[in-house]
């Protein structure tokens, strides 16, 4: 199993270590070519807007467009989940991957970044998360066909729909692999193996 991970800004490289670190093998995705290979892929965080802008110039926004529509499962975080939503309250183009709608840079000024525990839905339950959130986007919407795995408070911070995983914060940046365990054993790990469209 080789999992790509978008690399063309962003925290790529900590994703990558945390999977390295579970077994897996990963390969940095930049150009269209690289998604040949890969049972999944891995969105960082980093800045939606700069992601959103070399995404369309080196012709990988509809080629990731068509390759989850057709199946292969997509990890999410931060700026990676800002990009996967259907609807974004003010930024840049979206992939339209996952029924939400989000604010991006929701939790104001003084507090920009912050550490919390979560509140954990049924799959996850035997383990506690904290989350890192790093001038995070806020969930404002959750459509029908979304789950909720994780809670800030009120807010759902990790919610997954059929292949698409997405977070508000960093699960690469804290010791706790369990939620990039979770994305390897449940989305990738029960893909179909389907082969997925190189689209147009
Ligand atoms: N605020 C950033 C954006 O809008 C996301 C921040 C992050 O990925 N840590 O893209």
């Amino acid at each position: 199993m080789q999992i790509g991970v978008l690399a063309l800004q962003g925290d790529f490289r900590e994703h990558r270590q945390v999977l390295e670190e579970l077994g897996t093998s990963t390969c940095p995705v930049r150009r269209p070519g690289d998604l040949s290979e890969v049972d999944g892929l891995v969105i960082p965080g980093g800045e939606s807007t700069a992601i959103s802008k070399l995404l369309r110039k080196w012709d990988l926004f509809k080629l990731i467009q068509s390759q989850v529509r057709g199946g292969l499962p997509v990890f999410g975080t931060c700026a990676g989940l800002i990009l996967l939503a259907n609807e974004l309250q003010d930024g840049p183009p979206t992939l339209e991957l996952l029924d939400i709608t989000v604010e991006r840079n929701s939790y104001g000024r003084q507090i920009e970044s912050f550490e919390s525990r979560l509140e954990v839905t049924d799959e996850l339950t035997d383990e506690v998360f904290h989350g890192v959130f790093i001038r995070a986007p806020r969930v404002k919407r959750v459509g029908p066909g979304v789950k909720v795995l994780a809670r800030y408070g009120e807010d759902p911070v990790l919610l997954r729909q059929e292949n698409v995983l997405v977070a508000t914060f960093h699960p690469e940046l804290t010791e706790e692999k369990g939620i990039h365990e979770y994305f390897l054993r449940e989305v990738v790990g029960k893909s179909s193996g389907a082969c997925y469209s190189m689209g147009d």
